[in-house]
């Protein structure tokens, strides 16, 4: 493990011990070998003046709510440290009491609430305490032998304590052990299945320890030949299997009580995983750390030809492992899945939202590693399912969940948008992330792949004259996010203005194949996933000149007619899905791109008025932007018209014409 300490970077943080502490923070944060999303905890002691002018001994510790890799000093929760130690030295506490009695040890109540593990960091005589949830130590320890290997690579300077559940008993486990220690005969402390404390007066040096023990525990796998034993391959993929990823978020989403975002991964670690030989066994053991649960759940489901019914199973197994575990007061969890191993097919990660999605993933990432890495080191065993049960359920973990869990009104809900590199597609996407939807975002402008910066949109290069394209985008699209609830269908081009008798075949069918033929081709497409969605819609981007056509654009209104046609035709065959079908009908939406200042005053000019007059020319006097019609877009998927279906909406300020 690489030390990643900078004398010069160290500098800028020198003008104090919590500065310091922030800086190796950071760099612990760095290492997603060494912590991950949340995981790990650091803490500094030092003596502060407080509003009397009396000196106080104060821990700051990491506090709930941040992360070790972009931690800052407000970050830190400032408790007394003999209230901390006190604390520490009682018989018993129960959570409920530690949660309180730590709140109240605080001298900044806007500070966010200490660590669970704040009370263990006081009882360590030094200065700086880091402490990481380290793979590759965690990992030998998840092994048959793993205690003794790790005996025998580290020797006298080290402690190893069995596992105890973190919190106020693992603390007294700690105070137990130490209580007649003389500290400066080790290095570090070992928690088997957990994790690995370090300590110094000095940060460079608790930092320097952890790197210097983790990187021994690597060595060590190296050495075995761990690092070669993940396997890679290819996945199988038929053409029914994206269907079926759609079919078993359904599943999945009925058994987690809402709308869930599925990601297919392909990538080569995942198919190597999913063709291990005895994969069923393998991934059904148990987690890294029993910490991982309340994100993962305690084990993969297993999903063959029919991974509906593999999801059946895994809720089936979840509920009398609960049964099995429970004392009787507990509420048994949703039994939704939250990652599968498909076997020939790679793995399914199963989250109500991008970000845990992105949590599932990286974690799914280690385990995957770790397990392999145990097998290759004599066969992976994780912690015993009653000991990952009670961390589980342990109302502590169950808080953590709690908190962010208000649910934005499209959680967990897919959209796909086409024409979304710019005007009133981007717009939508915008509308639709901020509605907390996940998009596949599809445009055949190749910059759509990286046009958004969100994790919650997936960009996707698509022709929507090609079916091949439409069916790959789709495809991308599914992987990423597991179906499609809601397709706007908004691609399109408005060709140059042209008079009947001069209109040529080529324009006439290009404005056809792009208007009318693409958006049925796209809605072709999309149906078997729609019928698998959630409170499915589709939305079409019509125009005003259905209505209202105007000289000189036959070729579009005549297409976008057809295409309204289309969408009360669908509306009449998708009804007995819940599918519902409805246009839009925009008309002058002046801020994309086509709509220059130049050809706004050329426009302008040619009627009499004045460009704002020219923007404003409707019954309301109102300007319509793409903002506007994206917001449209949003509430037609929405519970607001969830009883209309076949409709044309005109999003125009009002037109006489149309009126
Ligand atoms: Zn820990």
């Amino acid at each position: 493990m690489k030390n990643r300490w900078n004398d010069n970077e160290a500098n800028h943080y020198r003008e104090s011990d919590l500065m310091m502490r922030v800086y190796t923070s950071r760099l612990l944060g760095q290492d997603d070998d060494l912590v991950l999303h949340g995981g790990g905890n650091t803490s500094v002691k030092a003596r502060v003046k407080n509003i009397f002018g009396e000196e106080e001994d104060i821990l700051y510790v990491k506090g709930s709510g941040w992360d070790l890799k972009t931690i800052e000093a407000p970050g830190f929760s400032p408790a007394r440290l003999d209230v901390l130690k006190k604390l520490g030295s009682l018989p018993a506490l129960t959570d409920t009491q530690m949660t309180k009695e730590l709140k109240a040890s605080m001298t900044d109540v806007s500070a966010p609430a200490p660590s669970v593990e704040a009370i263990l960091h006081a009882l360590i005589p030094f200065k700086f305490v880091d402490h990481t949830h380290t793979d590759a130590v965690v990992a030998i320890s998840n092994t048959e032998n793993g205690e003794e290997i790790l005996r025998e690579l580290y020797g006298e300077r080290v402690l190893i304590l069995p596992y105890e559940m973190p919190g106020f008993i693992l603390s007294k486990q700690v105070y137990e052990v130490t209580k007649d220690l003389d500290w400066s005969s080790i290095d570090g402390i070992f928690l088997l299945h957990h994790g690995l404390f370090t300590f110094h007066d000095d940060a460079k040096t608790s930092y320097d320890n952890m790197i210097r023990l983790v990187s021994k525990a690597e060595d060590y796998l190296k050495a075995q030949g761990c690092f070669d034993a993940q396997a890679k391959a290819t996945c199988e993929i038929n053409d029914d299997s994206y269907l079926k990823v759609a079919e078993m978020r359904k599943q999945a989403s009925a058994f987690f009580g809402n709308p869930l975002l599925v990601r297919w991964r392909q990538d080569e670690h995942c198919a190597g995983y999913s063709k291990m030989a005895d994969i069923e066994n393998i991934a059904t053991r148990g987690p890294v750390t029993p910490d991982h649960t309340i994100h993962t759940k305690r084990i993969a489901a297993i999903l063959d030809d029919n991974p509906k019914q593999g999801i059946d199973n895994f809720a089936d197994n979840y509920q009398q492992y609960f049964d099995r575990n429970t004392d009787g007061q507990l509420t048994c969890l949703d039994k939704a899945p939250r990652f599968a191993v498909w076997k020939n097919r790679g793995c399914v990660l199963f989250a109500q939202n991008h970000k845990r999605l992105g949590v599932i993933s990286d974690i799914f990432d280690h385990t995957m590693k770790c397990v392999q890495w145990g097998e290759a080191l004599g066969g992976w065993k994780a912690l015993s399912e009653k000991e990952i049960f009670d961390l589980e359920y342990w109302e502590l973990e169950q808080a953590k969940l709690k908190k962010g869990n208000s649910r934005s009104p499209m959680e967990g809900r897919v959209a796909l948008v086409t024409g979304a590199a710019s005007g009133i597609g981007k717009a939508c996407v915008d509308a639709l992330l901020a509605q907390g939807a996940a998009v596949i975002a599809t445009d055949i402008n190749p910059a759509i792949e990286n046009l958004f910066p969100s994790p919650a949109v997936s960009g996707v290069v698509c022709d929507i004259t090609s079916t091949d394209s439409v069916k790959a985008a789709i495809q991308k699209g599914v992987a990423a996010f597991g179906g499609i609830d809601m397709l706007v269908s908004n691609a399109g081009a408005f060709p140059p203005s042209c008079r009947i008798e001069a209109l040529d075949d080529e324009a006439l069918e290009k404005s056809m194949a792009l208007n009318f033929n693409g958006h049925v081709r796209v809605m072709r497409e999309a149906l078997p996933f729609l019928k698998c969605g959630f409170d499915p819609s589709i939305v079409i981007m019509a125009s005003k000149n259905v209505p209202a056509p105007g000289p000189g654009a036959g070729a579009y209104s005549a297409a976008k007619a057809a295409l309204t046609q289309m969408m009360r035709v669908a509306s009449l065959e998708l009804g007995e899905y819940g599918i519902r079908v409805n246009a839009l009908h925009p008309n002058a939406v002046f801020d994309t791109g086509v709509w220059t200042e130049e050809v706004l005053k050329k426009r302008a000019a040619h009627y009499g008025l004045t460009v704002e007059e020219y923007k404003t020319n409707n019954v309301l006097k109102t300007e319509i932007t793409s903002a506007d019609v994206a917001a449209m877009v949003v509430a037609l998927c929405s519970p607001v018209f969830s009883k209309t279906t076949g409709a044309q909406v005109p999003i125009d300020g009002g037109n006489e014409r149309v009126i």
